[in-house]
């Protein structure tokens, strides 16, 4: 098949795995894959400790760092609408969210910005990974947290709100990048208001 990122032929090997487990075939060849670069899987988020965050997020899972193929691929997606990369990372986002216990809650788009971007980009990931998810969160605001100064972030009014019942229960948050760390603190926060039990986070990258 075609290497969804660089177009060239590639073959799969058969691997016994294959034989016995459900897998999702590779979309992009080795060469591709190979130049993006795993980050550490935990992040640290003491600069929400003393904060009105601080407890939110139970813990963040992360897979790969924002560097350069990194950087290429989220732009051909996002940005060129490439939708058919959401399968790149398919198996491994299966694998991990397998590997979780809870109800899945994308972050969501506001709508303005949906318009524009065309679909979904957080929500294909998951479909494409198999994953199903709920929308139990809706955008509040449109700023842009990039131009905000960290303190003026965490000061902010809260970014999300809950849209649908929240039960006494475990939430995985899902969102492709964590930056700073403000849109998975809001969001876990309004969730853990709402009466969740514990709510950790998965992206799969670290900004
Ligand atoms: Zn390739």
């Amino acid at each position: 098949m075609n290497c969804l990122i660089c177009g060239s032929i590639f073959q799969s090997p058969p691997t016994w795995r294959k034989l016995f487990i459900y897998e999702i075939e590779p979309t992009a060849c080795n060469r591709c894959l190979s130049k993006f670069e795993k980050t550490s899987p935990e992040i640290d988020f003491s600069d929400f400790q003393g904060t009105y965050y601080e407890g939110a997020v139970d813990s963040v899972t992360t897979f790969y760092t924002y560097k350069e193929a990194m950087k290429s691929y989220l732009h051909q997606y996002k940005f060129l609408q490439d939708v058919a990369l959401a399968q790149v990372f398919a198996d491994e986002l299966r694998h991990v969210f397998q590997a979780k216990e809870g109800i899945v809650v994308p972050i969501p788009m506001h709508p303005e910005k949906l318009l524009r971007r065309t679909f979904a980009q957080v929500d294909e990931l998951l479909s494409c990974a198999g994953i199903p998810f709920k929308q139990l969160l809706a955008k509040t605001e449109t700023n842009e947290q990039g131009k905000k100064t960290k303190k003026e972030r965490l000061e902010a009014k809260s970014l999300f709100k809950v849209i649908d019942k929240i039960e006494a229960q475990n939430y995985l948050l899902f969102d492709d990048i964590y930056t700073t760390g403000t849109t998975i603190h809001h969001a876990a926060k309004v969730l853990k208001e709402a009466g969740a039990k514990r709510v950790d986070a998965i992206t799969l990258i670290k900004g």
